[in-house]
């Protein structure tokens, strides 16, 4: 049965179709599996977020610069960063259902799900003890509870293990012992699990030249990486600093039906940031606080991010953790920030033959510095902020509407332009509003259909702003301007509209306030 969580993911997509954000890729061919196309509105949303992101980056930070490097790269890049031998999934179908799925994501929800049976425990009795309640004495004695520790370290145990020694039979017996199902057939009949690499590769050069193997870069960071010397010399840069990229990263995901939440062509913007061995961990906490603060501030609800510490840390990483948005389909990875010590440049250095070091002229003396890197999707952070805007509402006066309440910072539209009735010169002064604001703010005109009907319509896209011109404009030079989220309008001198929208709209009173 389809939960109202369920209910709520499907109506945002269809309304992300309906209104011109996302469509599925080449639609009339039928679509491609899990690859989207941003539409009208949806371009103007994603062009906003990366200017907040950007600016954040490389403008409030003078020791972070931006880069832009190519998709392509030299295959050997993909061998010193790991990925040829080790950017791997295991993947497992079910034979009854044929869907295919994660091995160690089904594994984490079997364990996700005995976590749930702890609190309902821990629910259940806090209920019945009242204010007597002591919730550790009740996890240290509580037989039940107990019990359903033992099964997560042991899980978690035997899949960190498992993980780690790549041994798939292990994973396989993982599932048997959790008594996995399939949760779409409901069987447990299983394939064995297989090493799937996520790599897309293609061929570089003509036919008559030898065929060369390269690949769609599966992240940004590693063209980061490779030009770190090119951009600490050319920009005379000193350690502690930054290198901020968005761009295009391809992946070729076994699971792949999450709309926008996991695609096979996505963006990232990533930042690395390099430092002296030894503080990684101060700059650690300092870049997990600095970015949950760059989400929070854009005021989708500070209950909607969290914190979720990475147990099963990569082979090169010394910390990890993921800032969580709460998705219509649960508490899900949004952005990563990870401690990878000098893992990538010595490799690269190994693997080039080329000195990757920095020169402290301050203690004489050269290293390989360490990284922090923040890595953010940008697809997913687009539907962050579409699942946390979208509301459906009951009005007063008995009607619904659909309102994407998105930050007026990013919303595609800042103001729409109506005249209340298509004569009397109300669209010429109409026009005259619209050339003059048209240089600082993305304007919609419209003068088609009842004014309620185009507000409707606006709410839908997230339009903050609605500057409705009648005929007491012609008067006094006066106009409404109505707010999406309260519907309520006051009348502002046509002179003052300016400044004052400007000012609502505005990405850099937002970064202001990190
Ligand atoms: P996951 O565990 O969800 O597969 P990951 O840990 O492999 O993600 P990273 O390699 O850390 O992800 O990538 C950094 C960010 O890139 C993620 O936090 C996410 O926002 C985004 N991202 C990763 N894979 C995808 C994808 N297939 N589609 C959209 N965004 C993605």
């Amino acid at each position: 049965m389809a939960t109202q969580d369920d209910n709520l993911f499907r109506n945002i997509i269809s309304h992300s179709k309906e209104y011109g954000f996302i469509f599925p890729s080449s639609e009339i061919y039928d679509g491609l599996s899990a690859v989207y196309d941003y539409g009208q509105n949806g371009a103007e949303l994603k062009n906003n977020i990366k200017e907040y992101w950007w600016k954040f980056m490389t403008m409030l930070h003078d020791n972070i610069v931006g880069i832009d490097a190519a998709i392509f790269m030299h295959p050997t890049t993909w061998k010193a960063s790991g990925h040829v031998d080790a950017f791997n999934d295991p993947l497992i179908d079910n034979k009854d259902s044929k869907k295919r799925y994660r091995a160690d994501v089904l594994i984490e929800e079997a364990i996700a799900k005995l976590e749930d049976k702890v609190e309902k425990e821990v629910e259940k009795a806090s209920k019945k003890f009242g204010d007597a309640f002591n919730r550790k004495q009740f996890e240290d004695t509580n037989p039940r509870v107990l019990e359903y520790r033992r099964k997560i370290d042991d899980a978690n145990a035997r899949l960190k293990a498992a993980m780690g020694s790549s041994d798939m039979a292990a994973l396989k017996q993982l599932i048997i012992d959790l008594e996995i199902t399939d949760p779409i057939s409901g069987t447990r009949n299983w394939t064995d699990v297989r090493q799937f690499n996520l790599m897309f590769s293609t061929e570089i050069g003509s036919l008559a030249e030898e065929a060369n193997k390269i690949y769609l870069r599966p992240e940004t960071a590693q063209g980061i990486f490779v030009n770190f010397l090119n951009v600490q010399k050319t920009g005379r840069m000193k350690v502690p600093f930054g290198i901020a990229q968005i761009g295009k990263a391809f992946r070729n995901e076994i699971v792949a039906r999450q709309f926008i939440f996991r695609m096979r062509e996505f963006e990232q913007m990533e930042m690395q940031f390099f430092v002296q061995p030894g503080s990684e961990m101060e700059w650690y906490e300092h870049w997990k606080e600095r970015r949950m603060r760059w989400h929070k501030v854009l005021g989708l609800g500070d209950n909607n991010y969290r914190f979720f510490d990475h147990l099963n840390l990569a082979h090169y990483a010394n910390a990890a953790c993921d800032i969580q948005f709460n998705f219509p389909i649960g508490f899900k990875e949004l952005e990563g920030i990870h401690s990878r010590t000098d893992f990538d440049l010595r490799n690269h250095e190994k693997y080039s033959g080329k000195k990757l070091q920095y020169f402290d002229t301050e203690r004489n003396t050269s290293y390989i510095p360490y990284v922090i890197e923040t890595s953010i999707g940008l697809d997913r952070m687009f539907l962050s902020v579409l699942s946390g805007s979208y509301a459906e509402e009951k009005l007063e006066d008995g009607s619904e509407r659909v309102v994407l309440r998105i930050p007026p910072a990013l919303a595609p539209n800042k103001v729409a332009i109506l005249p209340l009735l298509r004569k009397d010169g109300l669209p010429e002064k109409a026009r005259k509003i619209m050339d003059d604001l048209k240089y600082d703010l993305r304007c919609f005109y419209e003068e088609k259909d009842a004014i309620g009907k185009r507000y409707r319509r606006q709410d839908a896209i997230g339009t903050p702003y609605c500057i409705t011109v009648d005929h007491q404009t012609l008067e006094d030079d006066t106009v409404t301007i109505r707010d999406r989220d309260s519907m309520k309008q006051e009348r502002v001198s046509i002179p003052e509209v300016k400044a004052k929208l400007t000012e609502a709209c505005s990405i850099n009173a937002v970064l202001r306030k990190i």
